[in-house]
């Protein structure tokens, strides 16, 4: 991830926070941001208390494809000095996404599933919802699967013919049975065998509310409370769930913001 010079020559004048304040990623739609402050500062992101790290100041926010072109950081020192800080976050252009030959119940549900889709859905957000203490990312994620990219984060997406939804993952093409990796140290927090959208599913905690999700696989290697390192085989490629084909989906979460998982890569 890149280091952004923040704007802190703006307050370089004023306190100590602002020459310990240091923000990585990309402050862009999509973009995941990990910054590190005095350890002992309070930091609001758009008014959301973050989690600081005791030990090191680290903080982490994600910023969603839809955001304004402004947003706010908040830090408050431990003896009440507050500082305002403007961060810009660049808007982006998306691209139109066909997937075609989807089953059309996939696309468009019957009344009978609402109940099962809704249950689903709760069952994920809880999931993502969590802020635990460890950060487990110390320099980036990785691609969880060798193979052809053939979905990006933030693409409009036209189903079967019809508008839908922006794509919020990374599709990863590539035959039934390739391994799959963890993008990044972590423990397991859910197996799924057949969610309704992303069939065999695995949910990977990273800390402070960032979760990574894999969907559509053929078989799940790991267990919920495994521990796992970055690059660990976890699953095989598969073809469950709204799937036309033999693909990995992977998604990296701040809380219930989606990130674009590509501007989460390390780049050493
Ligand atoms: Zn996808």
């Amino acid at each position: 991830m890149r280091i952004i010079s923040l704007l802190f020559i703006l307050f370089i004048f004023q306190s100590s926070i602002s020459q310990a304040l240091e923000l990585d990623g990309k402050l862009t739609q999509g973009g995941l941001i990990i910054g590190s402050t005095n350890k002992n500062d309070s930091v609001f992101f758009e008014g959301r208390k973050l989690r600081v790290s005791p030990k090191s100041g680290k903080f982490v926010f994600g910023i969603g494809r839809d955001h304004a072109d402004r947003a706010i950081l908040k830090i408050v020192s431990s003896n009440g000095l507050k500082k305002i800080i403007v961060l810009k976050i660049s808007s982006r252009n998306w691209d139109v996404e066909n997937v075609d030959g989807l089953d059309p119940i996939k696309v468009d549900p019957p009344p009978a599933l609402t109940k099962r889709i809704r249950r689903e859905w709760a069952l994920l957000n809880s999931i993502r919802d969590r802020d635990t203490p460890v950060l487990n990312l110390p320099a980036g994620f990785i691609l969880p699967a060798d193979g052809r990219l053939s979905g990006f984060y933030g693409n409009q997406r036209i189903l079967n013919g019809v508008p839908r939804r922006p794509h919020l993952g990374v599709d990863i093409a590539a035959p039934i049975g390739t391994p799959v990796y963890s993008s990044a140290d972590g423990e397991v927090v859910l197996t799924e065998e057949d969610l309704f959208y992303t069939g065999k599913t695995i949910v990977i905690n990273h800390g402070h509310g960032l979760t990574s999700i894999y969907s559509h696989l053929d078989k799940i290697n790991v267990k919920v409370g495994e521990q796992v390192k970055q690059g660990s085989v976890i699953g095989k490629i598969g073809n469950t769930g709204r799937s036309s084909g033999p693909h990995l989906d992977w998604r990296v979460n701040w809380f219930n913001v989606r990130v674009d998982p590509m501007l989460t890569l390390k780049t050493k």
